[in-house]
């Protein structure tokens, strides 16, 4: 019901604009293809994902020339649910983190202003909740009001937090993060990071070297690599993945603000191009307004 509430916009342009594209049209032919097309690429699915999501949908057309335009919504929603399938492997709608990993860490990372403290501060929020024991990590050492906001939340749910002065070196502060979570017998670690991306040599040596230190004390450390995207900046998300893929092994992301958007298309293109799992959204500015992506009901929600 939430999940319906945040996607909103994104139901209603994607789905609208979609009804409006078939009105009056019993087949699906070549327009029908082409205003598809521009729906999807208009709500930022990608081109190179709209183009294979339309090549299939042709293929379909090819096999059955009197394909109805009713059975094109039954048929794009499988494709897309298909899509996402292949990286969003389960259905999860629990915060949960392994139980064989303890602490379990998670470093968290993305440019400033897509919403990367407050997505830290929900999950440690959600994490709490479950019981669990988090201590949070200022890693972005760069900016004083990244330690702040990150102070600010920790404050505000009740965990501890591992900071230095700005401008120390964020391993050191990931390396004592992870050492206190340690001592502390913690469940979970989540570490922020500065999300410069201005220079992609100083990011990836910068990236790397957190987790070399952190390995120090946990070999296996950092557990999960969380690239936080704003879903309402389109392009610049695929970008902004494009750049920390290849700075690091980014292995899940949270696609944060669709609440704001009618564009959420972007978490099925960067799923796709990526082929990294989505596993949160951001659907609010609220401490509860972070869910475990559900592929399921993401695709219900844009085609009901
Ligand atoms: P950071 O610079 O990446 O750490 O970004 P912040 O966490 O400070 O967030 C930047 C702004 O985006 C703040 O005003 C947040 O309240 C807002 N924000 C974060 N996530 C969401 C979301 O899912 N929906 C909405 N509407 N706003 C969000």
């Amino acid at each position: 019901e939430t999940l319906d509430k945040g996607l909103e916009k994104s139901k209603t342009t994607f789905f609208s604009k979609l009804s409006k594209a078939v009105a009056g049209k019993s087949k699906v032919d070549d327009d029908v293809l082409d205003n598809l097309e521009e729906i999807l690429v208009s709500s930022d699915v990608g081109v190179a994902t709209t183009l294979k999501i339309i090549d299939r949908i042709e293929a379909r057309v090819a096999k059955d020339k009197y394909l109805g335009t009713e059975e094109l919504n039954k048929i794009l929603r499988e494709e897309i649910a298909g899509l996402l399938a292949e990286t969003n492997v389960g259905n999860e709608t629990e915060f949960t983190v392994p139980k064989d990993k303890k602490p379990y860490v998670i470093m968290v990372v993305g440019v400033n202003g897509v919403g990367k403290t407050t997505t830290i501060g929900k999950l440690a929020s959600q994490f709490k909740k479950q019981g669990l024991k988090v201590v949070l990590g200022a890693g972005d050492t760069f900016r004083a009001a990244a330690i702040d906001q990150l102070q600010v939340w920790a404050d505000r749910i009740g965990v501890p937090i591992i900071k230095q002065k700005m401008g120390s070196d964020p391993a050191s502060v990931a390396f004592d993060t992870v050492q206190s979570a340690v001592n502390q017998d913690a469940d979970v670690v989540i570490i922020d990071t500065a999300g410069r991306l201005h220079n992609k040599v100083n990011l990836m040596n910068e990236l790397t070297k957190i987790k070399r230190v952190m390995q120090k004390v946990i070999d296996d450390a950092p557990h999960e690599v969380l690239l936080v995207l704003d879903g309402s900046t389109g392009q610049n998300a695929f970008e902004q993945a494009k750049q920390f893929t290849k700075a690091t092994e980014v292995t899940s992301l949270a696609v944060t603000k669709l609440d704001g958007t009618a564009k959420g298309g972007v978490v099925i293109g960067i799923s796709d191009q990526f082929k990294i799992p989505v596993k949160y959204i951001g659907v609010g500015e609220q401490v509860d307004d972070l869910q475990v992506f559900n592929k399921i009901e993401f695709v219900d929600s844009f085609f009901k």
